[in-house]
């Protein structure tokens, strides 16, 4: 499992977002309506039917057998493992898993498919009735997931990078046969950037749980989105576009916005938007019609004669529950319970299995969630950031992040030297009191050497001294400044506090 680099971390979700860039006039008029179908490639490392290995980037056509080149009388064999993954998918999901399901053939003719079928699954799909939870506390939103099933990926057309690619377009079947899930989510969305948020915690769920690595530039995630719009409090919705050929998360986001106006448009010009399939244009930002939309029956889809039903017993399901990691949302609202965290941190630190692991260790460290979450999420991340380093490379361990934590609730340092000494623990990689001794910079909690520092304050400071005098006490921040500044940030300022009102009054 790759390092997710902390570089890429987007803003988390909260439920005032607007779909920024579709015009205010439009949606106080209008409501989106977005339902998201995610292909999901499984971290398998053979492939669903076959034994051939799963692997991108392969010479052409070098990973294939007579299953997945789809000869004549070879038999697919059911891969354990990608029921498994998917099985954990569909409960991360919250999904129901049926006891028993039923692979499907999906009918259609193209060159990258030697069977002339896709392997799916259709009126009896692996899962079902399932949620995903945006955001956390007061901020959640759950979006409903329809179904999770399992089928086989195609292989890949490639129609350019050759000589003769102006006239010829080539067959790399390496692809075909490859596991995937398809999770199709509710029509629940209500904004662009809700569908943002949805694939981002999809992705950020699948690599928490190990199903999939989900890395787009390799089309392990590749999406679909339909979206409709209608009058704000129209009981029905509108009729829906679907838009295919969306390979990031921001052509998702812009070809969301781009619909959305254009079918507005329609509507206001006294048009119907007209039910089809589009195509989102890179170079024009655009969606440009490419079929009407197929039905269900166009595919003649009718039971795998080959395979028999999958059945999931109740002691299969109990094994692949118990292995099923601790799922993000679940990690923030635990965050936020169990530490006191405020809704921003607790997305910050679940952002990562890693990350949240580090806090929860530098927490127990500490014995403060919520100052650690503050030195994890501030300086730490600007630190790493800083230096283009993820959690799993931080210099400084959480075990000491937790001790510095704990040497300031405990007042033997104070907050400003703390943050001296992170940088410094993070450049060594030492703990902050090796740090501390190494550059003499003991907090002064000696009285002797306090009280010192405070008659020098004292006497450098007549006036403000006969102004406490007088009553006017809040001139005491002054003198504790003052003291600060002459013990260059080693006093602790409330002992500066308790020696200056000692010795003044
Ligand atoms: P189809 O019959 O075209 O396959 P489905 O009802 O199976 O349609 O839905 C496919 C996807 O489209 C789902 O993700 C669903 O949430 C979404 N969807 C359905 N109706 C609408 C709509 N009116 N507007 C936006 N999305 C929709
Ligand atoms: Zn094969
Ligand atoms: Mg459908």
């Amino acid at each position: 499992m790759t390092t997710i680099s902390l570089l890429r971390i987007t803003a988390p979700y909260n439920r005032n977002m607007c779909a920024s860039a579709v015009a205010e006039s439009i949606l106080t008029k209008y409501e989106p309506v977005i339902g998201l179908e995610a292909h999901v490639q499984l971290g398998t490392k053979t492939k669903i039917f076959c034994s051939c290995p799963v692997e991108f980037g392969a010479p052409p056509n070098t990973n294939v057998c007579p299953v997945c080149l789809g000869l004549p009388g070879a038999l697919p064999v059911l891969s354990r493992q990608a029921v498994e993954l998917a099985m954990e998918a569909a409960l991360a999901l919250k999904c129901r898993i049926n006891e028993l399901s039923r692979l499907a053939r999906k009918n259609y003719f193209y060159p990258d498919l030697p069977k002339g079928y896709q392997i799916s699954q259709y009126d009896q799909p692996l899962a079902e009735h399932g949620q995903l939870n945006l955001g956390v506390g007061e901020e959640r939103k759950r979006i409903g997931v329809t179904r999770v099933h399992m089928e086989d990926d195609a292989g890949k057309s490639i129609h350019d990078g050759f000589a003769d690619s102006d006239r010829y377009s080539y067959v790399d079947l390496n692809r075909s046969g490859t596991p995937l899930i398809e999770i199709v989510s509710d029509p629940d969305m209500r904004s662009p950037d809700e569908a943002y948020a949805y694939v981002t915690e999809l992705k950020q769920m699948m690599q928490y749980t190990g199903i999939s690595d989900c890395d787009m530039e390799k089309g392990q995630l590749r999406c679909d989105a339909n979206v409709s719009v209608r009058l704000r409090g129209a009981p029905e919705f509108g009729t829906k576009v679907e838009v295919k050929n969306l390979n990031s998360f921001r052509f998702l986001k812009l070809a969301l916005e781009y619909e959305i106006e254009r079918q507005v448009e329609i509507l206001e010009s006294g048009g119907k938007v007209r039910q089809e399939t589009r195509l989102y244009n890179v170079s024009t930002g655009q969606t440009i019609g490419m079929r009407s939309k197929e039905r269900a029956q166009d595919y003649r889809y009718f039971p795998e004669p080959d395979l028999v039903p999958l059945h999931v017993s109740e002691h299969w399901l109990r094994e692949v529950t118990a292995k099923l990691a601790e799922l993000p949302s679940d990690r923030r609202e635990r965050f936020a319970a169990e530490y006191g965290l405020r809704e921003y941190d607790a997305q910050v630190l679940a952002l990562t299995r890693e990350l949240g692991d580090y806090f929860e260790a530098a927490a127990k460290a500490s014995g403060d969630g919520r100052a650690t979450a503050n030195w994890v999420s501030g300086d730490l991340l600007g630190l790493l950031n800083a230096s283009g380093r993820g959690i799993a490379h931080s210099p400084v361990r959480a075990e000491d992040l937790g001790e510095l934590v704990a040497l300031i609730g405990k007042g033997e340092l104070s907050g400003k030297l703390a943050k001296e000494i992170l940088p410094k623990m993070f450049e060594t990689g030492e703990s902050a009191p090796a740090v501390m001794d190494r550059e003499g910079l003991r907090q002064i909690s000696d009285s002797g050497a306090l009280d010192k520092i405070v008659d020098e304050v004292i006497a450098a400071n007549p006036k403000q001294v006969e102004q406490y005098r007088g009553g006017k006490t809040a001139v005491l921040g002054f003198l504790v400044g003052q003291v600060m500044k002459a013990s260059r940030g080693q006093a602790n300022p409330g002992a500066a506090n308790e020696a200056l009102k000692k010795r003044l009054g």
